[in-house]
């Protein structure tokens, strides 16, 4: 565009059409950005994929960190759990644990406290995590849903689609060497299997690359002890692997 050659007036019309004209494309080009947000870039978090995923980057390219996960969780309203808890239960440990635990959901004291197993389950768990000479601050402790479901109740499909792409983005994160589920709504989540607890548990499966030990539940130890006995056998086998990291 020659500038020179056209009258003041027509300069100054020409150049605001252009003006608007970008101003447009921008404007179109956030709104598909937006649009794509989380669930863009966690298109890549498909659980079929076979290696280990990088870690997680913001669309600027800079690695997510658990904050960020935090921050894009906000005060959640994406499914009809949020009326009633008290507060969302996102996870606690080490962000750069070698070892994840994955539970259900909050219950009562854990919705209370905004952490994730602290009732006489998580007693049990720290019990279960001591037992394999490790902390819980060394390791990381989430859930499949982050937000309590009323009266304990099993958490709903609608619930852990809502939920899920936020644990998939905290295990991304920490890229732990090995995860352990907790109980059958952690391991069939994590392995998209509808197999029972009872095959699952006892060795290892896949999930992204990373191996995962599926095994009782705390809760269900604490309803039937005597299966406390199969989660030690699998407790071994996690601290046999996590002595060769
Ligand atoms: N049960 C779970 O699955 N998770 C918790 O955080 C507490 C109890």
């Amino acid at each position: 565009m020659n500038l020179k050659s056209q009258p003041p007036a027509l300069d100054q019309t020409h150049l605001l059409f252009q003006l608007r004209d970008l101003v447009a494309g921008l404007r179109h080009h956030l709104e598909e950005e937006r649009a794509m947000g989380l669930e863009g870039w966690l298109k890549n978090s498909t659980l079929s994929a076979k290696a280990a995923p990088p870690a997680s980057k913001a669309p600027d390219g800079v690695p997510l960190t658990l904050e960020d996960v935090r921050k894009e969780l906000g005060d959640c309203r994406r499914c009809k759990l949020h009326s009633g808890r008290t507060n969302i239960v996102f996870g606690t440990g080490s962000p750069k644990a070698k070892l994840v635990f994955v539970g259900e959901g909050p219950g009562r004291d854990e919705d209370l406290q905004g952490k994730p197993f602290v009732g006489l389950a998580g007693q049990l768990l720290t019990k279960i995590i001591q037992a394999i000479q490790l902390t819980r601050e060394e390791v990381y402790i989430a859930n499949i849903i982050k937000c309590r479901p009323p009266g304990n109740r099993n958490p709903e499909p609608d619930e852990i689609r809502a939920c899920e792409p936020f644990l998939i983005q905290q295990l991304e994160v920490i890229r732990p060497k090995l995860i352990c589920a907790l109980g059958t709504f952690a391991a069939q989540t994590l392995l998209k299997t509808e197999e029972k607890i009872s095959h699952l548990r006892g060795r290892f499966h896949q999930y992204q690359g990373i191996p995962i030990m599926p095994t009782y539940h705390p809760a269900y130890l604490l309803r039937n002890p005597n299966f406390k006995r199969d989660v030690w056998e699998d407790m071994k086998k996690i601290k046999k692997e996590y002595e060769l990291l």
